[in-house]
């Protein structure tokens, strides 16, 4: 538990959420602030910043979470017929809220969010790619 972390006050009941799922490891909530009706979290319930201090088991959880909601979403929401799932991990990447969270983000044919203006590509070479390749291959 962190002092101030608006998500640790949510899993420990200090502050109101609408729960989507919750066991012993993560707690999936409504975003109040949504982008697409259903736009959901999922956090872990002990406070990781990011991806980068997380541990693997606990990622896998939300990893599976995920995976269930998004179908709950797409089987049973009005229109949704596809979901965007993604994390900000770090505050360059534009994480706001320094509790490790996925967004899931239902969509539909005619809403407003769009995606692919965030993925907007320029051209590498292949020296480049290369090493990048050298700094990350696993
Ligand atoms: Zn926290």
């Amino acid at each position: 538990m962190e002092q101030d972390c608006i998500f640790c006050k949510i899993v420990n009941k200090e502050l109101p959420c609408y729960k989507v799922y919750e066991d012993d490891f993560v707690l999936a909530f409504l975003d109040v602030n949504p982008v697409s009706l259903g736009h959901t979290l999922v956090i872990p319930k002990k406070h990781y910043e990011n991806i980068f201090d997380i541990d693997g088991e606990t990622f896998k959880k939300i990893a599976e979470v995920s995976r269930i909601i998004a179908l709950k979403m797409v089987n049973n929401l009005d229109g949704v017929l596809g979901v965007n799932v993604f994390q900000s991990n770090g505050r360059v990447a534009e994480q706001v809220v320094m509790h490790s969270h996925t967004h899931l983000i239902p969509r539909r044919e005619d809403d407003s969010f769009r995606i692919n203006d965030a993925l907007r590509s320029f051209k590498l070479e292949d020296n480049q790619f290369k090493s990048i390749l050298e700094k990350i291959k696993i």
